[in-house]
């Protein structure tokens, strides 16, 4: 669970009085990208374009930057902040509601790859590649029915082009000598273990192909089969298999294709903690709640995920109240009942002044949630590493 080095941080922070903090354990994070990057070495292996959204922090990227092949951007603002942390990786563009001064920018700063979410987009950046005098390298974003049961998130609704909607790409294609096809993209669901990856994988690549043929396609192709790789909160050792996921996911590709996936979550989320401290612990209608500095207007992901963010306690003694041998809710200072990190968890002992590290922090934490709600003090940034 918690590494040594983590809990002197926290003992710190506290006794400078810098909680709450975002702690990013580097070296952590080093470790486990550089574990990925060595079950993808094979030929055939995908190549990984790390999603920014997961954590576009600066030293986080720059730690994941030499382990991976690129980066997946979703917004221009997203594409200027990479650019300027990384000026030399490789990037690709996606997401939905592209403007046009995001498709210039793009084409500006030397996006290798745009993921075109609707024919629509595909005439805007014809044009807007033509004016500018540019070619711009393109794969179709698609989205496929089917039944991703069992999964975190389905991305259904309006996210890339069903296979009807591709169909009217072909004609704006062979009207467009800007634009080159080089494949198809896809990010389906999140959630997925190494198996059910690859099987969306197979389909992708599977519909890709024919449509590819069937449209006269010549030259290398690419599939980016997107990222969703399964995190589990409820059992953090629970990792996706990478070793396992590639065996069998480095077969699919043929000679003259490339694959290509943009995990998030499952790099950075494992490096990063929440940590803060106890300010009051009190007895409501049978329950206990324990309130600690800070909220969820800093780390958002319990609320959005709807689960039990994992945690340990850091005992520091105090006089103040103690919840002994009951299950506790622990809550942040928002003044709504929505603002909860854990709800009715066992612990043994935890009061007032005692710290709260809560694991699992790295991804979708800080940078999705709302930081101006009720104006508290911003966290500290610390970062480890030797
Ligand atoms: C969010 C997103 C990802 C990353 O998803 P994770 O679940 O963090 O791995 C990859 N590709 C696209 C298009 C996305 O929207």
């Amino acid at each position: 669970m918690i590494s040594h080095l983590v809990e002197a941080k926290a003992g710190e922070l506290a006794a400078n009085a810098q909680l709450p903090a975002f702690v990013y354990d580097l070296d952590a994070l080093k470790g486990h990208v550089a574990e990925v990057r060595d079950a993808l070495s094979a030929p055939g292996a995908p190549e990984i374009f790390y999603a920014a959204k997961a954590n576009p922090d600066v030293p986080i990227l720059r730690t994941i930057a030499p382990y991976v092949d690129g980066i997946e951007v979703a917004s221009g603002g997203e594409l200027a902040h990479v650019r300027d942390a990384l000026p030399d990786a490789r990037l690709a563009f996606g997401g939905p509601g592209k403007t046009d001064q995001e498709l210039e920018l793009a084409l500006h700063l030397g996006v290798e790859r745009i993921h075109v979410e609707s024919p629509y987009e595909l005439e805007r950046l014809a044009r807007i590649a033509r004016t500018a005098g540019r070619q711009a390298d393109v794969l179709l974003r698609l989205n496929l029915a089917g039944d991703r049961a069992g999964v975190a998130l389905a991305m259904s609704g309006p996210f890339g082009m069903d296979p009807e909607l591709i169909e009217s790409c072909t004609e704006i294609l062979a009207s467009s000598p800007n634009i080159k096809l080089h494949g198809i993209h896809a990010h389906l669901a999140s959630g997925l273990n190494d198996a059910a990856m690859v099987a969306q994988s197979a389909e992708i690549a599977v519909w890709g192909r024919s449509w590819l043929d069937k449209i006269g396609h010549i030259g290398p192709r690419e599939f980016n089969v997107g990222g969703g790789m399964a995190v589990n909160y409820a059992a953090p050792e629970d990792r996706f298999d990478w070793k396992r996921y590639a065996e069998n996911i480095t077969t699919l590709a043929r000679p003259n294709e490339t694959l290509r996936i943009e995990p998030g979550r499952a790099i950075s989320v494992y490096s990063g903690w929440y940590l803060t401290d106890v300010l009051d612990v009190k007895q409501a209608h049978g329950q206990a709640y324990v309130v600690l500095r800070g909220g969820t207007m800093h780390f958002r992901t319990p609320v959005t995920k709807q689960h039990n963010q994992p945690f340990t306690v850091l005992p520091r003694s105090s006089n103040g109240p103690r919840a002994e041998g009951q299950p506790v809710t622990l809550v942040g200072q928002l003044c709504t009942p929505k603002d909860v990190f854990a709800k009715d968890v066992q612990t043994e002992t935890i009061g007032v002044g005692d710290i709260v590290a809560f694991s699992m922090a790295g991804a979708y934490g800080w940078n999705i949630s709302h930081h101006d709600f009720l104006m508290h003090p911003k966290p500290t940034f610390a970062y480890l590493s030797r």
